[in-house]
């Protein structure tokens, strides 16, 4: 119960963040698209994450270890409880990879998890990617931003319904999650306990309204936590889920840079890219990398299939 520690993985990893050669500058989750004619400069966006450059391989530490189970997923606490319980600690961790933060499953199948972010310019729809997975017979776990849903909500429903595809928790305005205002990307995180108390919940509460339950899976806005706010998710039922393989740098690669970071993904990756940018390369890197992917015996899953419940 509780135990996501990838098994046998005892030293640092080193996890290829999907670059090919020629493309030096990746970006981290849920990144602003590069604009043409720009040199691929990325736009800042307030309502969208900026790119970052970072080295092509990037150590993170080990999968964190498993926090002791807690009967939050069964009587949660109040906000009030929950600031009382975590104002007074301090974060030491800030990153995509910090202690309560899972980034990848113990299980056989690999796991796709397309986040939708909202906001401007982020709210809208890549159907041919979701027409690939369906296709194809391969499951995702779809995080969604409240902001999104609320910008489509029949297709919320539809996808909430479908046994595919699995809803979860991309948080109520796509923040950085913090307890102490930190930024990732240019973009302010919540400011503490009770900013990210809201964050969490409710995105919950538009998940129920949209698709008729909650998820104890969430993603902050950026992929970026410290590692107080990581415990705070999981006191209040969900796991903090981040990812192994970055397929789509923020929907900013093209399709076969796409193609050769997904081609990457094995047994226990989990696996993010974007399905809020229509006319990406995140449809058709899939639409590659996929069926070869299938063809060498790699399966798939939703995390609700290979994480156990908190
Ligand atoms: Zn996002």
């Amino acid at each position: 119960m509780g135990d996501i520690a990838a098994p046998g993985l005892t030293s640092r990893r080193a996890i290829v963040f999907g670059l090919t050669s020629g493309v030096l500058a990746a970006v981290s989750a849920c990144t602003a698209p590069a604009v043409p004619g720009t040199g691929g400069a990325a736009v800042p966006d307030e309502q969208q994450d900026l790119a970052a450059a970072v080295s092509p391989v990037q150590e993170v530490p080990d999968p964190p270890q498993p926090l002791p189970a807690t009967p939050a997923a069964v009587h949660p606490p109040t906000k009030a409880q929950l600031v009382a319980e975590f104002a007074g600690k301090r974060p030491t961790e800030w990153g995509l990879a910090v202690t309560g933060v899972v980034t990848r499953s113990p299980a056989r199948p690999a796991v796709i998890t397309l986040d939708a972010c909202g906001g401007a310019g982020g709210s809208g729809v890549d159907q041919e990617l979701l027409a690939v997975l369906r296709r194809l017979g391969i499951p995702a776990t779809l995080f969604v931003n409240a902001r999104w849903m609320q910008a489509n909500r029949t297709l919320a429903a539809e996808l909430g319904a479908d046994p595919l595809f699995e809803l979860a928790n991309h948080g109520w305005l796509h923040r950085p999650l913090s307890v102490s205002g930190k930024s990732a990307y240019g973009i302010a995180g919540t400011a503490g306990v009770a900013d990210a108390y809201d964050e969490l919940t409710k995105c919950q509460d538009v998940l129920q309204e949209a698709a008729g339950r909650p998820s104890r899976f969430f993603r902050a806005g950026t992929a970026y936590y410290d590692d107080v706010a990581a415990a705070m998710t999981r006191r209040l039922g969900m796991l903090p889920v981040n990812f192994s393989i970055n397929a789509d740098a923020g929907a900013t690669l093209p399709p076969a840079a796409v193609a050769s970071a997904l081609s990457a993904a094995g047994p226990g990756d989990i696996v993010i890219a974007h399905f809020n940018k229509p006319g990406s390369g995140t449809a058709a890197g899939f639409r590659q990398a996929l069926p070869r992917l299938q063809g060498g015996g790699t399966t798939f899953a939703r995390l609700v299939d290979v994480l156990p419940a908190l």
